[in-house]
């Protein structure tokens, strides 16, 4: 019997499942942008969003996705030619460092492969720039492709007196781990719409501090100048041009739902829940398969939102689950052997119930494509009752 023509189910890390309710509320007419309801409801998201990331910084808003977002923090805080640090932990810190290259920056990575950055080191390299050349360091907090997560707090500490901001890109984390923006010291803050914040893609975030704002970059133009657009009371201020308009009603939809249903705690609390059952299932199955096995070795590196791992024939595994169950998982992005690596997504919507569905049906196709593993979904299930 085949379910793939039902609702199809993404475990796939971005874009997440859309809540009903956040469907249903962009389901209406364009209302007036002059103002109106639109302009409260606009206000709230902005508001909401601070609270989200817990700062009281300046925010601007865009219409784009998360590389909009990175556009835009690169062009306002940097000048051509200052010297960036960024921390690899995986694929995206690579992404976004060339994205600061293109725009004329000067780029120094420092990988730390399939770990969290070492604070220790990034201690050492500063402590060595005592002519202050290094204007920003820039960190994933989850970088998406290895599921590594980083330690913002002690990064910012091992930075000590050193001016350079940091710069945290928080696009697979809002939302589903703790984000301090003002209590740890994060300059620059990067999030988009469309994973732990439970809306469709479209719309990225950009947070910063006063001392991000009086660096004024060189490379910024009208259209990207975040100044403006945190200093809006217009709608079309706060989007330099038209608002996506039911973008913006689903934006606060998800919000209510995050911070005033259930809660953000509750949300982090559920987050960790579902990582925690991924891992115990994960470790399950490479019991009688050492070909499977979680990306990221130390516990204390991994992302509460995406779990990467290896897994024999993933990609055979991949096709199962979409065609005999609708449930699409993430490709293994930048990993060694992508063929046989996949991502299984926890972020943003997803219940226990849902969460279980994905590993039992990953399980299941397992037994029915003879790739050998361990009992994964009993112990998963062990996980879930000890922690309900
Ligand atoms: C998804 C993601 C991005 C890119 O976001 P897009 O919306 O695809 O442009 C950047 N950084 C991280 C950590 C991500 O997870």
């Amino acid at each position: 019997m085949s379910f793939s023509h039902g609702r199809p189910f993404l475990a796939i890390p971005g874009p997440s499942p859309l809540p009903d309710r956040v469907i249903r509320a962009m389901a209406r007419p364009s209302p007036d942008i002059y103002g109106g309801e639109l302009l409260e409801v606009n206000r709230q998201v902005h508001a909401d969003l601070r609270r989200l990331a817990g700062t009281t910084a300046s925010l601007a808003m865009y219409i784009g996705n998360g590389h909009a977002g990175w556009e835009a923090a690169n062009s306002n805080m940097l000048s051509r030619g200052d010297h960036a640090l960024v921390l690899c932990s995986g694929q995206f810190g690579q992404f976004w460092a060339q994205t600061a290259e293109a725009r004329g920056i000067h780029v120094e990575r420092m990988d730390f492969g399939t770990a969290a950055p070492n604070p220790l080191r990034v201690a050492e390299r500063l402590a060595h720039d005592t002519a202050h050349k290094i204007k920003a360091v820039l960190v994933c907090q989850i970088d998406t492709a290895t599921s590594v997560r980083a330690d913002i707090p002690a990064l910012r500490e091992a930075m000590g007196k050193h001016p350079a901001l940091l710069v945290v890109d928080a696009i697979a984390s809002l939302g589903c781990e703790p984000m301090l923006m003002d209590e740890w010291g994060v300059d620059v803050l990067i999030s988009a719409s469309q994973k732990g914040l439970m809306a469709p893609p479209g719309m990225a975030y950009v947070w910063f501090s006063d001392r991000a704002k009086a660096r004024q970059g060189d490379l910024v133009t009208p259209y990207w100048d975040w100044t403006q657009r945190a200093a809006a009371t217009e709608l079309w201020q706060y989007w330099s041009g038209t608002p996506p308009v039911q973008l913006v009603y689903a934006q606060h939809e998800a919000l209510q739902m995050l911070l005033n249903d259930e809660g953000l705690d509750a949300a982090c609390i559920r987050h960790d829940a579902l990582a925690r059952v991924t891992w115990a299932a994960v470790d399950a199955w490479s019991l009688y398969s050492p070909g499977i096995a979680l990306t990221v070795a130390n516990r204390d590196h991994r992302a509460r939102s995406v779990t990467a791992l290896s897994l024999p024939h993933a990609n055979r595994l991949r096709a199962w689950c979409e065609t005999k169950a609708g449930l699409t998982l993430g490709i293994g992005l930048g990993a060694d052997d992508p063929a046989n690596a996949l991502r299984i997504a926890h972020m943003g919507h997803i219940s226990g119930q849902q969460h279980l569905g994905t590993l039992a049906t990953i399980e299941a196709g397992m037994v029915a494509l003879d790739i050998p593993h361990g009992p994964g979904l009993a112990e998963a299930v062990k996980v879930l009752t000890d922690m309900a």
